[in-house]
């Protein structure tokens, strides 16, 4: 039984990262000739609306893209997400968030292809409906992680993996690692983009540890702390693993992470790592 919605956190200063990231990888991968191949192995609903009557705990996303909206000093990475969270929304007033699906729908040439994984049932038909008829797009209500393996390698060779889990059980960390490796094992060139949450920071030490262990080659980590650690209190900072990144992806976030760091972090308590974990 899944009990995570993103809608509680769509927009939160673990989705700047994630989109903005997201974004800069899409643009980057979209300008190669070939096709190319997209898979979200965790798409949620799509989109999410923010009302002003959310309760206090819902509004996750005033400390994240609330924070971002009207600041004019935006680095170039932070500031075409921005437009394309504006795009989205009827003026000046932030009222809707797009989820991955939707960042990554706007990319596709007529060429390329999306596959999207949602198991949750009521996620699975929202994501319908924010989707629509588009023959570019594959909507399956699976699990992601053995969706990905079947749709691996691509028939032209290129593609972007997104894995974007809630993390419900412990085992999920592991199991994370495992199915990149055999996923790599498939398509060594691809580019896989992980999320993870920071709440035990051991899971993710063992996480990296588990990435490097395999051999796996061209690995860089972005992570974005808003605070310190804290087990109790849940998740302060949030980062990606990053496989085979675009070569342009470490300078955008030179300058994205340590201005977020600064821009959403709690009493001057805002940290980021940006680490090759494994060369080239
Ligand atoms: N990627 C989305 C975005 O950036 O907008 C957010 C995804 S949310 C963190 C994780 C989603 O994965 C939830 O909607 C959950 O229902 C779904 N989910 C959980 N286990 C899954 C599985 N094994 N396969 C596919 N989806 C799953």
């Amino acid at each position: 039984m899944l009990s995570y919605r993103h809608a509680f956190h769509a927009g939160n200063f673990a989705d700047v990262l994630k989109h903005s990231l997201l974004l800069h990888t899409l643009n980057y991968m979209t300008q190669k000739e070939k096709p190319l191949r997209i898979i979200d192995t965790h798409a949620g609903a799509g989109a999410y609306t923010f009302s002003s009557n959310q309760p206090i705990k819902n509004r996750e996303y005033e400390n994240g893209v609330g924070k971002l909206w009207k600041r004019d000093d935006l680095p170039a990475t932070l500031q075409d997400y921005i437009n394309f969270v504006k795009a989205f929304n009827d003026g000046d007033r932030l009222q809707h968030y797009p989820g991955s699906p939707l960042f990554m729908q706007a990319a596709l040439r007529p060429k390329d292809n999306l596959f999207l994984h949602e198991l949750h049932s009521t996620d699975w038909r929202l994501l319908n409906d924010v989707i629509g008829d588009d023959r570019q797009v594959k909507i399956i209500d699976d699990d992601g992680l053995a969706g990905m393996q079947g749709l691996l390698p691509p028939p032209d060779r290129r593609g972007l993996v997104f894995i974007d889990p809630s993390y419900e059980l412990k085992n999920d960390y592991h199991e994370v690692v495992k199915q990149v490796i055999s996923a790599h094992k498939r398509f060594a060139t691809g580019t896989y983009v992980i999320w993870y949450p920071v709440v035990l920071r051991q899971r993710i030490d063992d996480m990296q540890k588990a990435l490097i262990k395999s051999g796996i080659k061209n690995i860089q980590l972005f992570e974005l702390g808003i605070a310190p650690d804290s087990p109790e209190y849940g998740m302060n900072s949030s980062g990606l693993f990053v496989i085979n990144p675009p070569w342009t992806l470490w300078k955008a976030m030179e300058e994205t992470l340590p201005y977020l760091a600064e821009v959403l972090g709690e009493n001057g308590e805002g940290f980021y790592r940006l680490e090759q974990l494994v060369a080239e």
